[in-house]
């Protein structure tokens, strides 16, 4: 089986607990390879090695215009390697390979993006209202920044942070899932090929209370960029408060997929579809509540469940696969409880229900695309965050309802509202409480894009050339120009 040690300084780093554990694949349900165990005394190196390249070395060096020339080549270089990572992705993860090939063969734009900011981010001369001074501000990279990222499209949500993070100038330990540690492994070699220099990213491996802890703790580091649940979420902020760090936070989502009778129902049944079972339902703004007028729900839940009913589950690595395995063992156990607590709350299953033993599903951890109707929307299926192929079905009767429904909600990822209505889409875009809220269409993103979560779902926004605030400083520079010395104690 082959071992991955941690990635230090621009050097392969044993873990210095001399401890491993193992990466499984959820298609095949068995291990392939083994990583390293990192702990505090890992975490320090690698923080060390980060603050060092941040204070010293080729990096601090750099003109912010060779930094973004670098960033394109880096940008590059990841596209030249998309498919090998894909593949790890698929492993270690089991999403679909076109999935992740289409997420990979996408990452290089946030390097091309961001490396274009890198030489624009412009301080200002102050018109200030004292005589005698000249003053003005520059934009300075926070410092070592921590990187700690899920497993569910662990590459691509890493470059929604790294990409801005080195633009800005700061340098950066990752502390990927511990189910999905490899890909990032890869990426940083790739990366530091293609020139990045040593010790500007750095990887430690492990679990989350024994290396993120240390982390999100060391001393040297000045920021926290977060995706992962609210839970964790908040436990990030809770030890980061005291210390008075910066934190970024995506979380989770119970985003509201709303359908109204104008809507063209065709476009929104695959909407709806796409929103919930693909990437089987393991991302953040899945659309797992699916609000429909009262006057077409009977029309879209059988439209829903046709289509679905349809998709082929199967070898996530096969093109023909629409819907792969749950990605973790905890997981698994974790969809097949809500669908039991939805059983028990009330709710009917009108499709699916359980563990898929299809034979083309092999020993792999599937579970079939399920669909509850006669949902409240004060269930625990329709307020909990399930991360798998489970859709709940709730009826509205106009567009106060719909708001009230769409809102009744501790998150606020994302919305998708389905309308012929042009008046109607603007209204709801307004009304709806979410990050974001794609009109007749579900689940877009680019890089130029702000994403990220209200209420629950999460503090600041990644993406967009916003993205790259979270991770600079403003310092202001007086200077005196010739302001007489007045009294030393009284303030000027
Ligand atoms: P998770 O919170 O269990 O783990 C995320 C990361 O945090 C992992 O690397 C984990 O090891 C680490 N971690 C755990 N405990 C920690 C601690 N005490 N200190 C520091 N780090 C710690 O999340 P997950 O199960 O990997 O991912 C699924 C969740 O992520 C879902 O809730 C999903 O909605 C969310 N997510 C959000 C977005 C978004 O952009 N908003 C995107 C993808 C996933």
């Amino acid at each position: 089986m082959q071992s991955f040690p941690m990635h230090i300084g621009g050097a392969a780093h044993e873990p210095l607990g001399k401890d491993w554990f193992e990466t499984e694949d959820p298609f095949l349900g068995e291990a392939w390879a083994q990583v390293a165990r990192g702990n505090a005394d890992d975490v320090d190196a690698a923080v060390t090695a980060a603050h060092t390249a941040f204070t010293s070395g080729p990096w601090p060096e750099m003109t912010a215009t060779q930094r973004g020339a670098l960033m394109r080549t880096l940008g590059d270089a990841v596209a030249d390697h998309a498919a090998e990572l894909a593949e790890t992705e698929v492993r270690d993860n089991g999403k679909l390979w076109v999935e992740m090939f289409g997420q990979l063969s996408y990452l290089p734009q946030w390097f091309h993006y961001y490396g274009g900011l890198a030489d624009k981010l412009d301080g200002s001369v102050l018109p200030l209202d004292k005589k005698g001074f000249f003053a003005y501000t520059r934009r300075e990279p926070v410092g070592v920044t921590a990187i700690i990222t899920p497993w569910n499209s662990p590459l691509l949500l890493l470059a929604w942070k790294l990409a801005p993070a080195l633009a800005a100038g700061c340098t950066v330990v990752i502390k990927p899932s511990e189910f999905t540690s490899v890909s990032t492994l890869q990426l940083v070699t790739v990366l530091e090929e293609a020139g990045l220099p040593p010790g500007v990213v750095n990887v430690v491996t492990g679990f989350g209370a024994e290396v993120g802890s240390a982390l999100v703790t060391h001393p040297l580091v000045r920021k926290i960029s977060f995706t992962g649940s609210d839970v964790t979420g908040r436990r990030i902020n809770e030890l980061a408060a005291p210390l008075l760090k910066h934190v970024s936070l995506e979380l989770g989502g119970k985003s509201p997929n709303i359908v109204f009778e104008d809507a063209d129902l065709e476009s929104a049944v695959n909407g709806v579809v796409s929103g919930i079972f693909a990437a089987t339902g393991q991302t953040c703004l899945a659309g797992s509540r699916l609000l429909v007028q009262e006057t077409v729900h009977d029309d879209v839940v059988r439209r829903v469940v046709e289509l679905a009913g349809t998709a082929k589950m199967g070898n996530p690595r096969e093109e023909t696969t629409q819907v792969g395995p749950i990605a973790t063992r905890p997981q698994l156990a974790k969809v097949l409880e809500y669908i039991d607590i939805a059983q028990h709350e009330g709710a009917h299953p009108v499709l699916g229900g359980g563990r898929a033993d299809r034979p083309e599903c092999g020993d792999g951890w599937f579970v079939e695309p399920t669909i509850f109707t006669g949902v409240d929307n004060s269930m625990r299926i329709a307020q909990e965050e399930v991360f798998g192929p489970v859709l709940a079905v709730i009826p509205f009767e106009d567009e106060d309802d719909a708001v009230r429904i769409a809102n009744d909600s501790r998150f606020g990822l994302g919305a998708g509202v389905w309308t012929s209505d042009i008046g109607r889409a603007f209204r709801m875009s307004e009304r709806i409480q979410s990050g974001t809220v794609w009109v007749n269409t579900y689940r877009a993103v680019s890089f130029m894009a702000p994403f990220g979560g209200v209420k629950d779902s999460g503090l600041g926004r990644e993406n967009g050339a916003e993205a790259i605030e979270a991770y600079l400083e403003t310092k202001t520079v007086w200077v005196n120009t010739g302001a007489p010395s007045g009294n030393p104690f009284v303030m000027r």
